[in-house]
């Protein structure tokens, strides 16, 4: 199987180039050049580490089988995943949560993060590629706690994370400066998450710094969402869960089921895309926005205007305005790069595109958006707790208020949850209607004795672990700082 870009239909690459390199040479993503058939039966059966096997080899054909074998059953091993990798939670009559939080830090980015660092390690050996890969991040919370837990001891690789002072939660920061690994450094940086975010824009783009690590046999890349090794692992659950509502007999074989999705970035989505064309019988994928609504208007009208204000909001994983994997979206229901390179330039430039009826259309009989405001998805996760007795994170109750917006279709709807209720204990306390106590680990308890739902040994530990990372740098020295890894 080739890669192609986005932008681009005469690059041809394989997927060990496209996993190392990350962005295509003209700036547009990598696609697969035509899309694997799997049918669900093909999957049936098959445990969460087989079902991630067969995926992946559908599309990662130059490597190897038994690497891919053995690198899919230890990630999402019983140990590393809680024994529920992809597992499914009914919540109510022909309404599921697929609970993708169940890794090693609690939210649904493990998927990909602990996979990823392996596939950029042996795409390297695949490449013959001997250098040093140092991962620069910048994060607004989540992404840097599963990328360093991800790169973590591998070798060849080192990781820097740059999160912003008092920019994140005090638990998803705790999870980052108790890291532990010869290869990790964690940065607090002065300012906002766009301080730190351009900050390690500016040292990617500075040629002094690639000449002065290509002395040295290294060189900088990113555990970006839009790199391809990001994203195939995220296909795989879409096949698991729907083989778990078979064999439960929830739905039968070859029945028409539905996605809700609490989207940011666009990859968490796109992944049941590709599951549909491969093959599966998905329905409609409900995309799930915040406030930030930019794809809820481009989903109705055909017009991406992210010229506006940008909001802070409860579901911060999901607090973006451009969502860069629609890019690849764009590609596949057009087939064609050089129209998708005018509408990126024309983001580029004036921040908005508009896509014609007709590429609309065919988006929409897929696609389908809504968005709801923190008061909202605070009032679903009250809603869901009462009368379900079921307890979700203010990310997954987003998704759930415009599932509910959309139940009239008789189809079975699975709710993708992306994150453990416990990293956001108090803006879930606060929505049941709870005081919230100031401390993070009293706040958890609190929620605890509420839900009655067990606390992640990942977090409760974070209690007495051993801060090891307690510098805080100016944006400025963010190259410094890279190039002392
Ligand atoms: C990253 C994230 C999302 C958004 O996923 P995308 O792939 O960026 O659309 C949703 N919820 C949580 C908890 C996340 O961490």
């Amino acid at each position: 199987m080739k890669y192609t870009s986005t932008r681009d239909s005469a690059l041809h690459v394989d997927a060990s180039m496209a996993i190392l390199t990350g962005i295509a040479p003209d700036g547009g993503l990598f696609v697969p050049e035509e899309l694997p058939v799997c049918m669900p039966s093909e999957v049936y059966g098959l445990t969460y580490p087989q079902t991630a096997q067969k995926v992946l080899s559908l599309f990662l054909t130059d490597y190897d089988a038994d690497f891919l074998k053995a690198a899919t059953e230890s990630v999402y091993s019983a140990e590393n995943f809680g024994g529920k990798a992809g597992f499914v939670h009914p919540v109510a009559n022909r309404l599921c949560a697929l609970e993708l939080w169940h890794g090693p830090t609690c939210a649904f980015k493990d998927y990909a993060l602990q996979l990823m660092p392996r596939l950029l390690v042996q795409a390297k050996k695949n490449l013959r590629d001997e250098s040093l890969t140092k991962i620069l991040v910048a994060t607004s919370g989540d992404t840097g706690k599963a990328a360093l837990a991800g790169y973590a001891g591998l070798d060849g690789i080192q990781i820097a994370v740059f999160y912003p002072d008092s920019g994140t939660s005090e638990m998803q920061r705790l999870q980052m400066v108790t890291q532990e690994g010869e290869n990790v450094a964690v940065y607090a940086v002065n300012g906002n998450f766009d301080d730190a975010q351009t900050g390690v824009k500016r040292v990617f783009a500075d040629a002094a710094v690639t000449r002065l690590l290509a002395a040295q046999n290294a060189h900088l890349s990113s555990a970006n969402s839009i790199n391809w090794g990001r994203l195939v692992p995220q296909i795989v659950y879409y096949f698991y869960s729907y083989a778990q509502l078979v064999a439960s007999g929830t739905v039968k074989d070859g029945e028409t089921v539905d996605y809700c999705v609490p989207t940011g970035n666009f990859g968490d989505i796109l992944a049941g895309y590709y599951a549909k064309r491969m093959g599966l019988p998905v329905g409609h994928l409900l995309c799930a926005s915040n406030k930030n609504n930019v794809l809820t208007e481009f989903l109705r009208t055909g017009v991406y205007d992210a010229n506006r204000k940008f909001y802070k909001t409860t579901s911060p994983s999901m607090d973006i305005l451009v969502s860069s994997n629609l890019e690849r979206l764009l590609y596949h229901v057009t087939n064609d790069a050089q129209r998708v390179r005018g509408w990126m330039e024309e983001l580029a430039r004036t921040g908005r595109y508009t896509v014609p009826a007709e590429v609309l259309g065919v988006m929409q009989e897929t696609f389908l958006g809504g968005c709801a405001e923190d008061g909202q998805a605070a009032q679903t996760i009250a809603q869901y707790h009462k009368s379900c007795g079921y307890t979700m994170d203010p990310h997954t109750a987003v998704a759930f208020y415009v599932q509910a917006e959309h139940a009239d279709t008789g189809r079975t709807t699975v709710v993708l949850s992306t994150a453990s209720p416990y990293k956001f204990a108090g803006d879930v306390l606060a929505a049941l209607g709870e005081s919230v106590p100031t401390d993070i680990f009293a706040a958890v308890e609190a929620l605890r004795i509420k839900t009655g739902l067990p606390v992640p040994q990942s977090l409760a530990e974070l209690k007495t672990k051993k801060v090891r990372f307690t510098r805080t740098i100016d944006a400025a020295d963010i190259a410094k700082a890279a190039l002392s890894l």
